[in-house]
């Protein structure tokens, strides 16, 4: 799970969970109400899991031969954990220090 850099508390998987749905701009730690960001190494960290996990579907329905159902599900349950895997991922920092 993140960790606030100022009180160096844990966030709760769901603040952690809702800060990855809005990618841009601070949340407030719930612990110590200082604006935290997404560091650029885990936002670059989520885009290469996105990728791994659109290399998995593919290379998962190409192994197993699988039928449209089949894929359809197979996507769905490996997007569904790459989400719920997404939080413990996260590194915050006090600045919104630019990706590149
Ligand atoms: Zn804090």
């Amino acid at each position: 799970m993140p960790v606030c850099q100022t009180c160096n508390q844990k966030w709760p998987y769901s603040k952690a969970f809702k800060r990855i749905m809005w990618f841009n701009g601070g949340m407030e730690c719930p612990h110590c109400g200082k604006k935290q960001y997404v560091t650029p190494n885990s936002r670059k960290r989520s885009a290469s899991l996105t990728g791994l996990v659109s290399a998995i579907i593919i290379f998962g329905a190409l192994i197993l031969d699988l039928s449209l159902p089949g894929m359809a599900i197979l996507a769905v349950s490996v997007f569904v954990v790459s989400i719920l895997a997404l939080p413990s991922a996260v590194r915050l920092s006090n600045e919104d220090k630019p990706l590149w």
